[in-house]
């Protein structure tokens, strides 16, 4: 049974995850429809691997009800324009961070049956996209935070409370 790992220093939140070598195989398979659960069950719009302890380069989205499954996704283009929302995590119950994220972003991955996808999201879609990779490279939204703050970035105007 899968469970949700938390907590700011657990180790496998921290470090950057492995490429997922076959989308096919039978673990994965088993897998994908089971983060979707658990990711429904904490009214999450996202999902990590790392997140239920596994450090892999994989994760789940659900927005307007529609569900992506992201093999082995990369970040391919990051829009200048970007949008501060308060964001939370499935991984820091109770503790939510003003984050800067760019309000566009293009997104290449292998879907749930391993074929090439690349899309391009606005909105709360990219939010999304952009927290569960950073997810897979091991920082999470109470780091990325910091590191904003260092670059002197106002905190917050829009309230933000999904959960990812
Ligand atoms: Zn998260």
């Amino acid at each position: 049974m899968l469970s949700l790992v938390t907590g700011a220093t657990t180790e496998v939140l921290l470090k950057k995850t492995e490429r997922v070598k076959d989308p096919l195989t039978k673990e994965i398979q088993m897998l994908l429809p089971e983060m979707i659960r658990m990711m429904r069950e904490e009214n999450g719009v996202g999902l990590a691997a790392p997140q239920i302890g596994l450090s892999l380069r994989l994760a789940v989205a659900e927005v307007e009800n529609e569900i992506f499954y992201f093999i082995n996704p990369e970040i391919t283009s990051l829009s200048q324009e970007k949008i501060l929302f308060e964001e939370g995590c499935l991984s820091l119950p109770g503790e939510f961070f003003p984050i800067l994220r760019s309000e566009e972003v293009t997104v290449r991955y292998q879907n749930e049956k391993g074929l090439p996808k690349k899309i391009r999201a606005t909105g709360l879609l990219a939010i999304v996209i952009q927290h569960e990779v950073d997810h897979l490279e091991g920082i999470l939204i109470v780091n990325r935070h910091k590191k904003q703050q260092r670059k002197n970035i106002p905190s917050s105007e829009k309230n933000y409370d999904r959960l990812a």
